[in-house]
């Protein structure tokens, strides 16, 4: 038998960047605000970091696929017809959980491609509308940062950068020498104590998630606040899908609790914020008669374009030891490649990113699986010349939507409760191959320039960090996207999308600061129109 709940005014699916934000944004208006979560809380003390194991749970329990990491919160996710495997978080705080929180902001001309290079669409609001967001969302989640840079639009961090360590200063004088712009990045780290979080230890555990509590993951920053201004999240709630009423607005949800009882969630108005694979999955597997192909895609989009942002990662080994595996991972970004030169034989660019090493566990593990690490008698001695000599710089390439990369449904594969899990096509454009090639020699001429030998790029296992956008853009056609300018469906006036599946084109930087400040703003639309929302 179904458990039916007391309507609540505002329904949020999914508890991580968006979700988040949204919930925090909306509290103010004192109306009853319930998140839905399929995932658990993870207790700091849960996190790798606490223990000697921390390198193998990375492939275990603490893995960002999904596949692997097997938990029973996950979904599962076919990637077997994609050269980039997916990468998520299924818990409070969502991809912020194990993300490595390096900071960028999309830049202006990244919302107006078709005007300026002529591919794909602009998006239907600009950098400046964001502007204000980007800031709020700054403060909110304790960025560290050098105000100042010439390369992106002025921006205010609220705390000192990270430390350039002695890997920075690497990668600076290298830069120096090829007269690159280089910039201290802004990263979602505590410098300093911030609104009760503690200050960076540096113990460059902070992919794995950081039981210091010094990453700001959305688990420490939006909910607490959000909790205490009276929203309800609600762990272990696996949403099957979103049901509509005779007036073909959405009735609320039926999801499944921790013992697989099912329940109906009534809601005034349905916030989704699960990702740009996992709203997708939700809005396909939500079918009825008026919508015989997922919900509020009247115009086919729902899924399509998906855009993961190809990141190849170009490695060397210099002489000197530098400081791998202490300190948060990156700590300076390079502009130079990012806008368009058609001299280069592709258009829109990339952002470089520069990396410290891992710890030991990893390093041997791509040593050895790249042929840089023999076994026997040398086996130490080269290890040596390894670890702690790493210097990496990754090319966030931005790549262009295109609707033949969607996101489906799997019926074959299913999740814990019997949903249908998600199964990814993706190939990379001809345009993305050149700038991939572009911004792997530029980044061989950077570790050349630091000295670095043994230059390596693996081109077979191109893994997606994270980044899932573009499957349900926004747009102010309808037949063209599946949001409005603001995140309201098309089709369903009481259903709003905040996660990155809104974006309409992808950039050349991580997402997560973007993806918030989106959030922020639609938060901000609904607040103002609250009277006249579902006219
Ligand atoms: C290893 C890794 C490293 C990364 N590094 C960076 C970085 O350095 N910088 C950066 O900007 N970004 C990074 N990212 C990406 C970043 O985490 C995401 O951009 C961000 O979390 C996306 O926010 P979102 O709100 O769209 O979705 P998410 O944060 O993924 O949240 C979606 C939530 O919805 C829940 N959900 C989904 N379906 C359902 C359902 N049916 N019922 C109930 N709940 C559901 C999920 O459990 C999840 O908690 C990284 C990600 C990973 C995995
Ligand atoms: S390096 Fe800093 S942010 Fe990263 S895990 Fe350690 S304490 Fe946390």
């Amino acid at each position: 038998m179904t458990i039916r709940h007391d309507m609540v005014d505002v329904l949020i699916i999914g508890a991580g960047a968006s979700g988040a934000a949204m919930a925090y944004s909306l509290a103010e208006t004192k109306m009853r605000i319930l998140c839905l979560e399929q995932g658990e809380w993870i207790k700091p003390t849960d996190f790798p970091a606490n223990g000697r194991d921390w390198e193998a749970r990375r492939w275990t329990d603490f893995d960002w696929f999904p596949n692997r990491r097997g938990r029973v919160t996950d979904y599962p996710v076919d990637d077997a017809d994609s050269p980039m495997k997916v990468a998520n978080f299924n818990g409070v705080g969502g991809g912020t959980v194990l993300f490595t929180a390096h900071w960028p902001r999309m830049h202006p001309s990244d919302f107006k491609v078709n005007t300026l290079d002529g591919v794909a669409d602009d998006w239907p609001i600009d950098y400046w509308t964001l502007e204000p967001f980007f800031e709020e969302n700054d403060r909110m989640m304790g960025i560290s940062g050098l105000p100042g840079d010439p390369g992106v639009p002025p921006r205010f961090p609220p705390l000192p950068p990270v430390p350039l360590g002695l890997t920075g200063m690497a990668y600076a004088r290298a830069m120096n020498k090829l007269g690159w712009h280089w910039w201290p990045s802004d990263v979602a780290v505590a410098t300093q104590e911030y609104e009760g979080r503690a200050k960076c230890i540096n113990l460059n555990h902070c992919t794995p998630g950081c039981a210091q509590g010094a990453k700001g993951s959305v688990d420490i920053t939006y909910w607490p606040l959000a909790i205490r201004s009276g929203v309800e999240l609600r762990t272990r709630a696996r949403v099957r899908e979103i049901t509509l009423n005779e007036h073909g607005m959405a009735a609320g949800v039926i999801y499944y609790d921790a013992e697989g009882q099912e329940h109906f969630q009534p809601a005034e108005m349905v916030i989704m914020a699960c990702n740009g694979v996992g709203t997708p999955r939700l809005l396909l597997n939500s079918v009825s008669g008026k919508f015989a192909n997922g919900l509020a895609n009247s115009s086919g989009l729902v899924g399509k374009n998906l855009m993961l942002h190809p990141w190849p990662q170009v490695s060397g080994y210099v002489a000197d030891k530098v400081d791998g595996g202490r300190g948060p991972m990156t700590n300076l970004w390079s502009k130079e490649f990012y806008e368009t030169d058609t001299d280069r034989g592709f258009v829109r660019g990339y952002t470089m990113q520069f990396s410290r090493s891992a710890g030991p566990v990893a390093e041997a593990f791509l040593a050895a699986s790249t042929g840089r690490l023999p076994w026997g008698k040398d086996h130490h001695r080269v290890f040596r010349t390894r670890l702690d000599h790493k210097i990496q710089v990754g090319i966030a390439c931005e790549d262009l939507p295109e609707e033949h990369n969607r996101v489906v449904l799997d019926h074959d594969n299913c999740d814990s409760n019997g949903i249908p899990g998600a199964k990814i096509e993706y190939r990379l454009s001809e345009n993305t191959q050149r700038m991939m090639e572009h911004g792997i020699a530029r980044a061989t001429e950077i570790l050349q320039a630091a000295g670095a030998t043994d230059i390596y790029c693996p081109r077979n296992s191109l893994n997606s960090p994270g980044h899932l956008l573009g499957t349900c853009r926004m747009g102010n056609d309808p037949a063209r996207s599946v949001v409005n300018a603001w995140g309201r469906s098309h089709d369903v006036k009481n259903l709003f999308i905040v996660d990155g599946s809104v974006w309409v084109t992808g950039g050349g930087v991580n997402p997560t600061s973007t993806i918030q400040a989106i959030a922020l703003y639609v938060a901000d639309q609904i607040k103002q129109r609250l009277a006249t929302l579902f006219d």
